[in-house]
């Protein structure tokens, strides 16, 4: 009766269907016993009547037990019983001629619904020991002989076997019958619940759209029907687009506002694709459009204006009237490529150049992208082992006193010379660097190496003030660059005071928290921080506040003409007055001409650097720079203190 290893509330379900099954064999039992009673009292059958009345007691017991929770007591007394009591009818009537023999069959099912497999195999076993026994007796002529007529009482004697039979193979039926009800409904069940995964997975929940990887799976599908038509027939293209204005509803609006166009975007699309058209939300703000069996290029280029048109119009959400726009990249296969990967890269790369040709532009993929994604991969797989092979160097570009003209710095700037691809210029390695997360390594590197050329000139006595070095936003992100620094400065025993890291505002726009923390590290190091490029960003006054910077490096696209420009003058001059009532110093980069650095020094910039002074560098070079500059003879020059900096 134990019912191990069933989980407890299925072991209560269990116990209550076998309660039930109890009650009702039971009572069938009782009913039964009452009538054989009235039967045999009736037939004057004294001792039969008494073994009748014994078992109805003992029913009544076993009933009892039930009643008080004890349920495999009451089974095994009920089974016992009515074993024990068939074999005494038969003993002292008929022997194996009796007709209660075929009761067994009864108590065998009973024993089925009620007893668990051992007890039934013994049960099973006393039934067929008893009738052998009882068979072997009547053999040996000691069993009962006499074999009696069959008459009304045997009528109704099978009647009520019968139908305490029918009692228990009805509630068996029926317990099946549930059972299977149960399983039917709970595979329903499942095959409902398995359907919303494999939506969930290959669909947006916001939009309802699929999604990547559903987009995957039907262009491949698509491609590979293409694949199947003769060459020349038909094309396919791939539609990348992505809304102008996103980020900006977003934090001007609010998220929700952003969700709600999102959904709205996923239905204009939708109405204005065709039947064969596959749409998907890629990610974020961008959407996937595949537009398969293309026959002629005019339709496409038509259906392209469509998209931008609808999506041009203003939505309408929660009572406003919200506006966007949408770029759109294109590829076709098989004219760019044949592979999903690739499509989608050319697709990419052609939406960039639609996103530079204004908001709600188009541009299809051409062979100038072409070669310029292989040349960005030619310059990944080249800067993979430049700097095992030390193809890497540092060129160095003084930065100087805007009053006294002397030396205040120098800034480290990365120089690549690969064997294969000769000189690459930082703007070009630099970017792929940072995609490819190859800057990380790069530019511990530069640190390094700025650190150890640092601590060479310190020693030979050429005053050089401070190294700066470059850092680019990919550097931030493993959260440890204060403590790469600390490592750094450790190892090559260079004075964090001489060092300082030059940021661009773009990392400051990151992950702001993060940088932040960094930045404030890596000040109580001693080192210190400018701004590089101001100007070329957002240049947004409210991050000199928020972050911890020592100094602000004006971009020189606003130098070039200050001299004609009374405009680019007076943002100079507000940047370097506003710089030092926050207690930053100023550099002015790319100053070409004397009267710019005249003018610089008029307006009281602190700092310059540029070629009017000497381009970046080798070390070797700046040395010979120094002494020529008269700055190699360490007595003779005086470091210039900026206001404020620690020494
Ligand atoms: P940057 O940090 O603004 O560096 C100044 C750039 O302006 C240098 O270009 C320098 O050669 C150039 N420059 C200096 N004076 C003049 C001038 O008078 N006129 C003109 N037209 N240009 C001048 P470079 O060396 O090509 O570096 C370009 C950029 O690459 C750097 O801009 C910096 O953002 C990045 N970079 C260089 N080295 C590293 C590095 O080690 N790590 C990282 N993350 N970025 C680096
Ligand atoms: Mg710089
Ligand atoms: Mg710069």
């Amino acid at each position: 009766m134990s019912d191990r290893g069933v989980p407890p509330t299925e072991e209560v379900d269990l116990q209550a269907l076998r309660r039930r099954r109890f009650r009702i064999i039971s009572r069938g039992c009782a009913l039964a016993l009452a009538c054989l009673l009235v039967q045999f009292l009736h037939a004057r059958t004294p001792q039969l009547s008494g073994i009748v009345l014994g078992l109805l007691c003992a029913l009544v017991v076993s009933m009892l037990l039930e009643k008080q929770g004890r349920l495999s007591l009451a089974v095994y007394c009920l089974v016992s019983i009515m074993t024990g009591s068939i074999f005494g009818f038969m003993y002292f009537s008929e022997g194996v001629h009796d007709f209660a023999l075929v009761v067994f069959p009864l108590i065998l099912v009973i024993g089925s619904l009620l007893l668990d497999l051992r007890a039934f195999i013994a049960l099973l076993a006393v039934i067929a020991a008893g009738t052998l026994a009882m068979t072997g007796l009547e053999m040996s002529g000691s069993g009962p002989v006499q074999v009696a007529r069959a008459g009304t009482g045997t009528m109704m004697d099978i009647v009520l076997v019968l139908g305490v039979t029918a009692v228990a193979t009805w509630t068996m039926a029926r317990d099946w019958q549930d059972a299977i009800n149960k399983a039917v409904r709970e595979a329903a069940n499942a095959k409902a619940a398995q359907a919303d995964f494999a939506h969930l997975a290959t669909h947006d929940p916001l939009t309802g759209l699929p999604n990547r990887t559903h987009a995957r799976t039907a262009i491949d599908a698509a491609l590979a029907e293409l694949a199947a038509q003769p060459a020349g027939e038909a094309r396919l293209a791939i539609l990348f687009l992505d809304l102008d204005n996103f980020k900006q509803i977003n934090d001007s609006l609010g998220h929700l506002v952003g969700d709600e166009l999102l959904k709205a975007v996923a239905v204009r699309l939708a109405d204005t694709i065709g039947p064969d058209d596959f749409c998907c939300r890629f990610g974020g703000d961008e959407f996937l459009l595949l537009v398969p069996r293309i026959t002629d290029m005019d339709a496409l280029r038509r259906r392209l204006l469509a998209l931008v048109a609808a999506i041009g119009q203003p939505f309408q959400i929660a009572g406003n009237a919200v506006h966007s726009s949408v770029s759109i990249g294109v590829s076709v296969a098989p004219d760019n490529s044949s592979q999903f990967d690739h499509l989608l890269q050319m697709a990419d790369t052609a939406l960039y150049a639609a996103k530079d040709a204004g908001p709600g532009s188009y541009w299809f993929f051409d062979i100038e992208m072409k070669a310029a994604v292989a040349e960005q991969l030619t310059i990944r797989n080249g800067l993979l082992n430049a700097l095992e092979r030390q193809e890497l160097s540092l060129h160095f570009q003084p930065k100087v006193d805007c009053f006294r003209r002397k030396l205040t710095g120098v800034e480290a700037l990365l120089r690549w010379n690969s064997p294969l691809l000769g000189s690459i210029p930082p703007v070009k390695f630099i970017p792929v660097a940072e995609t490819s997360g190859l800057i990380v390594a790069i530019g511990a590197w530069v640190i390094e190496e700025a650190c150890r050329q640092g601590l060479q000139w310190q020693a030979s006595g050429l005053a050089f003030g401070r190294i700066a070095v470059n850092l680019s936003a990919m550097q931030f992100r493993g959260g440890d660059l204060a403590q790469q620094v600390a490592g750094i400065l450790e190892r090559t025993g260079f004075p964090a005071t001489r060092l300082e890291l030059e940021l661009t505002e773009s990392i400051l726009l990151g992950d702001a928290e993060n940088v932040r923390a960094t930045c404030i590290a890596l000040r109580r190091l001693g080192v210190r921080l400018s701004i590089d490029d101001f100007g070329t960003g957002y240049s947004s006054l409210s991050y000199l506040r928020r972050f911890p910077v020592d100094v602000l490096k004006i971009d020189r696209s606003f130098l070039s003409e200050i001299t004609q420009s009374p405009a680019d003058l007076a943002i100079v001059g507000a940047i370097v007055r506003m710089s030092h009532d926050l207690g930053l110093e100023v550099v002015a980069e790319g100053v070409e001409t004397e009267p710019v650095a005249s003018l610089l020094g008029e307006i009281e910039c602190d700092q310059m650097q540029g070629y009017l002074f000497a381009r970046p560098m080798p070390a070797a070079a700046f040395v010979a720079w120094a002494e020529a500059a008269g700055l190699a003879a360490p007595s003779a020059i005086a470091l210039a203190q900026p206001r404020g900096a620690p020494n």
